[in-house]
């Protein structure tokens, strides 16, 4: 960093902070931003379809020509078997815009934040913040890199860990304990649609990815997972080959890397912002996988916050900020009450602790 202040530090360089970084660059252009990312964003990565409205927010953050040239898969719907044993198809040529997205996340999540170095934001790889602190009306911030400046607002895009709201105190309400315990394959050249599969213990999903790739995951309560054995290959193959379409589609195809176990628990934090910080992207709200939505809603927080950030820092006016944190509670109660709707249509497995779980909270 060559600079000792910046208007804007945004912490996580997922897609949240750099859609805050793209449209606070528009936005308020006079505000100077730096984005701090731990990875090279070289790593796998997880999470990886984008559903059709996606093309609006990419165009409006003017990287639909790079997202184009990532070369991501094509699809046209998604499949699913839940509630009964026969699969549903949702085709997409129904909906406004028809066509669906797999991407290799490493690369989209890097097209985005090298999208916004080349409008102007400070993109800092390999390195993370190690301390913070608000003195003098600003805060002091010190990087893994030895490197310290001070910065009017803080951005904390880190994902599901909220690691610097949740260090100034912001709390987050868990709705259950759910992990994606997932694996990629090789040589795939099915339909690459996404497909959701209930079982006794959760659901499975695959998706074809680019590279002739595709993943695999079991999602179920961390607990199940841990008594199930589903971080074993073997234990985690054996219930693959019991689920009769997900397991059909990888007849050709080789496992490839070992099991990568994530958390994709349903939560939002408390609160989301202040006049100091704000929260964006899974930091403010997770979303359960079965929704395809974490991608879309991490962008669509990106500009919004941006807004905020840019009336409260330019204007001295908050009010962006208080509806903000109005918009992360209303979007998570709206999403509540899909997700109850969604899983109470399965009803095949009365007794079992994962579904009767969700049929509690949902009665609740
Ligand atoms: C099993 C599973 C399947 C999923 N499938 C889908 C799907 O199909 N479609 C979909 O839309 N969503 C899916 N999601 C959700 C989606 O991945 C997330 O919602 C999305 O990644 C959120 O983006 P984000 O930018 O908020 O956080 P992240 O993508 O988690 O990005 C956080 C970034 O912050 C960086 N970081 C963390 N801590 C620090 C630090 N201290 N300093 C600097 N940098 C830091 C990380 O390296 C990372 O780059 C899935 C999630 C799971 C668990």
């Amino acid at each position: 960093m060559n600079s000792s202040f910046v208007d804007v530090a945004i912490v996580g360089g997922g897609p949240a902070g750099s859609a805050t970084a793209l449209s606070l660059r528009a936005h308020a252009p006079s505000l100077s931003v730096v984005l701090i990312e731990a990875s090279d964003f070289d790593a796998c990565r997880i999470g990886e379809t984008l559903p059709p409205p996606v093309r609006t927010i990419l165009e409006h953050l003017q990287v639909w020509k790079d997202f184009c040239a990532l070369g991501s898969r094509e699809v046209f719907g998604t499949t699913s078997v839940w509630g009964q044993p026969v699969p549903f198809d949702n085709d997409f040529i129904f909906m406004p815009a028809n066509t669906g997205w797999h991407v290799e996340r490493a690369s989209f999540d890097r097209m985005l934040a090298i999208a916004a170095q080349a409008r102007g934001t400070n993109l800092l790889r390999r390195t993370s913040l190690s301390e913070f602190h608000w003195v003098d009306e600003q805060w002091r911030l010190k990087l893994s890199t030895g490197a310290t400046f001070s910065a009017r607002f803080l951005v904390d895009a880190t994902g599901g860990k909220a690691a610097i709201a949740r260090r100034l105190g912001a709390r987050f309400e868990n709705l259950d304990r759910l992990v994606g315990i997932a694996r990629f394959f090789e040589n795939d050249e099915n339909d690459p649609r996404l497909l959701v599969e209930a079982f006794e213990h959760g659901w499975w999903y695959t998706a074809g990815l680019p590279g002739g790739k595709r993943i695999v995951s079991c999602v179920t309560d961390a607990d199940l997972a841990h008594s199930l054995q589903l971080n074993k290959p073997e234990e985690w193959q054996r219930r693959l080959a019991a689920t009769p379409l997900v397991n059909s589609l990888l007849r050709e195809c080789k496992p490839s890397g070992s099991i990568v176990v994530r958390s994709a628990t349903s939560r939002r934090l408390e609160p989301a912002a202040n006049e100091r910080w704000l929260a964006v992207g899974d930091a403010a709200s997770r979303f359960d996988p079965l929704s395809s939505q974490g991608i879309f809603k991490a962008l669509r927080s990106g500009i919004f916050a941006s807004y905020a950030i840019g009336d409260w820092l330019t204007r001295s006016d908050d009010s962006g900020l208080r509806r903000y944190c109005h918009y992360v509670a209303k979007e998570f109660e709206s999403y509540c009450e899909t997700r109850a709707k969604y899983y109470s249509q399965e009803q095949r497995w009365p007794t079992s602790e994962f579904w009767l779980r969700r049929r509690v909270r949902n009665a609740a």
